[in-house]
């Protein structure tokens, strides 16, 4: 079993992206700029835009953080959207999900202007993905081709099981891993909640990305001997032995399943930091396509 490790690719990652960076203010150009939006109060939301400003700094990146009231309106949030569209220095703009019930995630992703769309939620960015265009791929699972390819992890030909269908996680995911370049070309099944036979279907996978939310669901029973693991799920599960008095889980009962795989993702410091770095690089894409004409 080898670790597909988050913390070293993404640092790699970011690690490029720094000496572009770095390049790009030598020859006068600006820095990338990342608006990043958080609404109200939620601990893991909190920690998720934390790390995001954080990696923004290491590299050498602009950003601005705006922390807005739970009791926002949806008409003065995208107004603050809308500021942020037309604010020529801004590249990427990303709103911390979930949002406050009383406020459409719909019309915030449609709102952000698809040349600022570093989540790559707009429709528009999704269409141009699966139109294979060029487009800013989602940051989870463009995080996870990262990972893929840094480890040279062969794809082709291979069956690939995706065990959710969001469009932040699953349905992108499912799309990208089938197109007709590396890494991809994988065979994809796409299961959900109504999935009557998961188990045997994960038993014919040599490629199974768990995203469905659910900690340690899969088991060793449901994985076929080499196959590679990438567990996106991030759940908060309560723990009293840690400080801060709950416990990180991810959708596979890791040790079980590591002994039987070739590859593995950890949790944390797999897909999570992953996630991160595939930002940096779609607010780094969006700011040099500002320089050509
Ligand atoms: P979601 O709740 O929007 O979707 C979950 C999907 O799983 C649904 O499509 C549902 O049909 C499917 N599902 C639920 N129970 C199932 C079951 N028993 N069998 C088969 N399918 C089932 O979740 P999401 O936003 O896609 O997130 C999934 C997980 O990934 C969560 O734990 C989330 O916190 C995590 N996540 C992590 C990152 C990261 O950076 N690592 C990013 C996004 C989401």
């Amino acid at each position: 079993m080898k670790l597909l490790d988050g913390k070293i690719v993404s640092q790699a990652v970011k690690d490029q992206l720094k000496t572009k960076t770095d390049a790009r203010i030598a020859e006068g150009k600006k820095a990338p700029h990342l608006a990043a939006i958080l609404i109200g109060n939620n601990g893991a939301s909190e920690t998720y835009v934390a790390s995001k400003v954080k990696s923004c700094a290491e590299i050498g990146f602009k950003s601005t953080l705006l922390r807005l009231e739970e009791t926002i309106t949806e008409q003065e949030l995208l107004s603050k959207l809308n500021e942020l569209n037309e604010d020529a220095d801004i590249d990427g703009i990303l709103v911390q999900l979930p949002l406050p019930k009383h406020i459409s995630e719909q019309k915030v992703i449609e709102t952000i202007y698809v040349s600022k769309d570093v989540d790559g939620f707009h429709p528009e960015s999704v269409g141009r993905m699966v139109q294979g265009l060029p487009a800013f791929y989602p940051a989870t699972p463009y995080g996870i081709l990262l990972m893929l390819e840094h480890y040279q992890v062969e794809t082709k030909g291979k069956h690939a099981v995706v065990i959710g269908r969001s469009n932040i996680v699953g349905r992108p995911i499912s799309i990208m891993l089938s197109k007709n370049e590396y890494p991809g070309n994988c065979t994809v099944t796409v299961c959900h909640s109504h999935t009557p036979n998961l188990k045997e279907i994960c038993l014919q996978a040599d490629i199974i990305i768990a995203a469905l939310g659910r900690p340690e669901f899969l088991k060793a029973d449901m994985v076929k001997e080499g196959a590679v693991i990438v567990d996106v799920g991030i759940t908060r599960v309560e723990d009293a032995s840690k400080k801060s008095g709950f416990a990180i889980k991810g959708d596979v009962a890791f040790d079980e399943v590591a002994a039987k795989s070739s590859f593995i993702t950890p949790v944390p410091g797999g897909v999570g930091p992953m996630t991160i770095a595939a930002l940096m690089m779609n607010t780094f894409k969006a700011c040099e396509a500002k320089d050509r004409p």
